[in-house]
């Protein structure tokens, strides 16, 4: 049995448009668990190689796929590497610093014995004099006064605080030249590209020519995971577009964003994301805090009810959990409110919340505009779009039409792929120039679709051609 030949109970049109991803860690470290958060409406499935083994990731992966399964859903299962995530190391107890303190910094340092406060990584060679250090979150803010020729880094404190062992270090200002990736993450690629994963997220990225580096080695390693670029650095703004257009899905990781740029540029920077990855026909994740205080309380706040509902009006595909299902104390419910909060937005929507933008005038694009259009004139119950690539559905769904959107494709890496888009829902089938019209016929039968359903059919004369969309088809069910 095939996840696709399970019909959903739900009829065509109520399903949640907007997607969701969950971070797996202590809280939902078994088969069980993750099998309740898919059915609780979990579309992605994050495995956070900041935290954990490379190997109990990776033990993961079957559960995802069994419980997918078992539940006629494909699910996407991402691998989020750690990137340059610089963290202080190890010391005892707690450091407390006072605004105008000089501190010094040595990799690996020994505190005790020289002073020298440890820090995880040899920034030694990458940062320079005057460049902000920002320590444990950006709660300690330090200016680099000097680099010394024997790896210490020396910084004046501007604030009071304290520091703690192992909390992260930010420089917003620092360029890593393209060196983000670090051994770890080759490794963790290494390992994960012979594995059944369908989105490999990059931390920390600065420039297009990160996705571009990251996409070579994927191919290299003969694997098709898609890549998704976590903007989290100030260079990551300063770039957006050009890494808009490089990557295949775009993260606001507002977590490390708000400590490398101002916190109040985050939600005006999350709405240009968006946009951006309309425009471009690529997905957008909206991540961190979303319903953060559920990792204690059964309930969310009011604000973090808005936050997630403001992510659906200003038009992102995915709404992300992380320490919410990955330590939290009530993880299937949080997804069970993130999915009531998503729903109930969707079908009340603001006008004129999106990102206003021009878009592109291409072919794709047209043909796109003009089944929207036709569907939404004949008042089609669905389009159904044959897919190979999943290029088709993501145009489509990119200009978010009213009518709900399902994909046909002959690839399953496809089906999970188009998990993380907006509206998509896929089902798997054989290449077939049939292909659609015999999916209808099965929806019909398991109540998805009704007799007397208008739907509206594209397609491309050689199924399995990537890029080939010529056809468009309407036909009422009988
Ligand atoms: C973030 O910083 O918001 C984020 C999603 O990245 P991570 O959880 O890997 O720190």
């Amino acid at each position: 049995m095939h996840f696709t030949d399970i019909a959903p109970s739900v009829p065509v049109g109520s399903f949640k448009r907007t997607k969701i991803i969950a971070t797996i860690g202590p809280a939902t470290d078994n088969p069980e668990m993750v099998e309740q958060l898919i059915a609780a409406g979990v579309n992605g499935i994050r495995l956070n190689f900041s935290h954990g083994t490379r190997e109990e990731h990776l033990a993961r992966i079957p559960w995802v796929r069994k419980a997918s399964e078992k539940q006629g859903k494909p699910v996407a299962v991402i691998q989020d590497l750690q990137g340059p995530k610089v963290r202080l190391g190890d010391f005892e107890g707690i450091i407390t610093v006072k605004a105008g303190d000089e501190l010094s910094f040595l990799y690996q340092a020994d505190y005790v014995k020289t002073g020298h406060i440890p820090m995880q990584y040899d920034l030694s060679k990458k940062v320079k004099k005057g460049e902000r250090l920002y320590l444990f979150d950006g709660k300690v803010r330090t200016t680099i006064t000097r680099v010394g020729h024997d790896g210490v880094v020396h910084a004046l404190a501007d604030n009071d605080g304290i520091l703690i062992k192992r909390k992260g270090m930010n420089l917003p200002d620092t360029d890593f030249q393209g060196d983000i990736l670090t051994p770890k993450d080759l490794a963790d690629i290494e390992a994960g590209a012979g594995q059944d994963i369908d989105y490999v997220a990059i931390s920390f990225v600065q420039t297009a020519a990160d996705i571009e580096n990251l996409r070579e080695l994927l191919q290299k390693q003969g694997s098709t995971a898609k890549i998704i670029a976590k903007i989290e650095t100030k260079a990551g703004v300063d770039n957006i577009e050009s890494i808009v257009q490089a990557a295949d899905a775009i993260m606001v990781a507002r977590g490390d964003l708000a400590v490398e740029t101002p916190a109040e540029s985050v939600p005006v920077v999350q709405r240009q994301i968006i946009g951006l990855g309309q425009k471009y026909a690529k997905p957008t994740i909206v991540a961190t805090q979303m319903l953060l205080s559920m990792v204690d309380m059964p309930e969310p706040t009011r604000a973090e009810v808005s936050d997630v509902a403001t992510a659906v009006f200003i038009g992102a595909d995915c709404v992300m959990l992380s320490d919410e299902t990955a330590m939290g104390k009530y993880p299937v419910e949080t997804v069970k409110t993130m999915k009531r909060v998503v729903l109930y937005a969707e079908q009340h929507p603001p006008l004129k919340a999106t990102y206003p933008f021009e878009r592109e005038h291409t072919m794709r694009h047209a043909i796109s505009s003009s089944v929207i259009n036709l569907a939404e004139n004949i008042d089609a119950r669905a389009i159904v779009a044959e897919t190979k690539s999943g290029a088709t559905a993501l145009q489509i769904a990119s200009q978010r039409p009213d009518t709900a959107l399902i994909a046909v494709t002959s690839e399953i890496r496809t089906a999970q792929q188009l998990a993380l888009v907006y509206d998509v829902k896929s089902y798997v089938r054989p290449d077939d120039p049939q292909a659609a019209i015999k999916l209808t016929e099965w929806l019909r039968q398991n109540d998805v679709l009704a007799i007397g359903d208008v739907v509206v059919m594209v397609s491309g004369r050689y199924p399995g051609k990537t890029g080939a969309t010529d056809t468009i088809k309407v036909r009422a069910l009988e």
